[in-house]
């Protein structure tokens, strides 16, 4: 099993200090706190509406946000430009909709942003690319089109493609949330294995399986706030906020 103790003396890879977020008059995300260190994975509950999906945007720039700072590896986040577009690359994201391009390769899907983002020549793309594939068991499957596949074999291509890029954190949103139950374990696997080989990863999800075995620290989010962060051991036994216990009585 990976470490689940590291220095604390470093740079955390990402910081995000009394981040706040409006939509009209809801209050999405409320002054948020949170440090992810290197290597680190951090699985993120907490009940549907809560800002999940919004703080993962937030991280990525697909949303803006009011007021607060979002720093990776000590840089914070542009609001736009070249600078935007070259740390956005450093922030992997895996949605619940694979979101593949459908009328490209499963291999092309893989190459696209190294060959046109990255600049890399087109033989290395898609040699690394083949390397990809196979770390996510799915290598057969290259010349396929997205449709032609299973939603666990879209989901672990959506994998590899985000790791193409080379991305200091991976961000996941829900990522087995639309998979039938066969294939929910299929990608938990592979994300298990990135967890373990050191991936820093920023995890949405429902299954606490996966969270118990894989996540460093828990984060629960209610109401656009973090209202616990706790190792995932005292998250899961014993919770110390009224509102992560509510929230498990009613999942668990
Ligand atoms: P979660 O992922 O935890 O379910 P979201 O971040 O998707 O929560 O949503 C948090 C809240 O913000 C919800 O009430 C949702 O309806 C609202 N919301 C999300 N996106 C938008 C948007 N683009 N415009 C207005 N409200 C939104
Ligand atoms: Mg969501």
């Amino acid at each position: 099993m990976r470490a689940r103790f590291r220095a604390m003396t470093a740079t955390p890879l990402l910081v995000l200090e009394n981040v706040d977020k409006h939509f009209g008059d809801l209050h999405v995300l409320h002054d948020i706190n949170l440090s992810v260190q290197r290597g680190e994975v951090v699985v993120v509950i907490g009940p549907s509406g809560s800002g999940k999906s919004t703080l993962c945007r937030a991280i990525n720039r697909l949303e803006t946000i009011d007021s607060g700072t979002i720093r990776i590896d000590g840089e914070p986040l542009p609001a736009e430009g070249r600078g935007l577009a070259r740390l956005r690359s450093d922030i992997g994201m895996v949605f619940q909709a694979f979101n593949l391009f459908s009328h490209r390769t499963v291999l092309d899907n893989v190459t696209l942003g190294p060959t046109k983002v990255l600049r890399r020549p087109k033989a290395e793309a898609r040699a690394r690319g083949m390397e990809l594939l196979e770390r996510v068991r799915i290598a057969e499957q290259a010349n396929k089109y997205p449709a032609q596949l299973s939603g666990g074999q879209q989901q672990r291509v959506a994998i590899a493609r985000a790791l193409a890029m080379n991305p200091k954190v991976i961000m996941f949103d829900e990522p087995t949330s639309a998979l039938d139950p066969e294939m929910v374990q299929e990608v938990l696997d592979v994300m298990t294995d990135l967890a373990q080989e050191g991936m820093t990863m920023v995890v949405v999800t429902h299954e606490m399986g996966f969270a118990r075995r894989a996540a460093n620290r828990v984060v629960f989010m209610a109401d656009g706030q973090i209202v616990e962060e706790n190792s995932p051991e005292v998250f899961f036994t014993t919770p110390e906020s009224d509102r992560a216990r509510d929230f498990l009585s009613k999942i668990l």
